[in-house]
């Protein structure tokens, strides 16, 4: 049962993300969550090191979407900046808007990656879409919202028992 929170993949920061390796495994389209995944979570401006990964990604012949849970406001204004489309509000876990992402780039499930810091919400909705998920460590906890402080407590639970299945 709880093997639809274990990742496809588990980095520590999307650093150590190949963009080659996801071409070789026939991905095309890269989602990705915002807070405390590409950046912290009041963190307006992209490092000099992100905008580097992102323009790596592309000139890989990925393409690249945000797709997070938080408000128009703050989602918008970051992907605006870098020129990225974006799914704000997006309630992950749910399928819908996995759903639209796919649609926007008329690509099916085999050829996408998910790329998240929560188990509950990132990974859970990309493995039920059957997405390549990758989970990266959160970049910083002390900056989690509410409801990310409840994930994460559920998180606790699924981690222990992925380390259990690892050993
Ligand atoms: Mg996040």
């Amino acid at each position: 049962m709880h093997q639809v929170f274990v990742p496809n993949l588990e980095v520590q920061s999307i650093y150590e993300i190949d963009p080659l390796q996801l071409r070789a495994l026939g991905i095309d389209v890269v989602l990705t969550d915002l807070d405390n995944t590409l950046v912290r979570t009041f963190e307006k401006e992209a490092p000099a090191e992100l905008i580097d990964w992102l323009n790596r990604f592309m000139a890989a012949g990925l393409r690249v979407m945000i797709i997070s849970n938080n408000s128009n406001v703050r989602v918008g204004s970051f992907a605006r900046r870098y020129g990225l489309p974006y799914i704000a509000v997006a309630k992950k876990p749910l399928k819908f808007c996995f759903q639209k992402a796919m649609t926007h780039f008329n690509v099916r499930s085999d050829s996408v990656a998910m790329i998240g810091d929560q188990l509950m919400t990132d990974i859970f909705g990309a493995n039920r879409m059957k997405l390549y998920s990758i989970w990266v460590h959160p970049i910083e906890r002390k900056t989690d919202g509410r409801w990310t402080k409840i994930n994460r407590a559920m998180e606790g639970v699924v981690l222990k028992w992925i380390r259990s299945k690892q050993n």
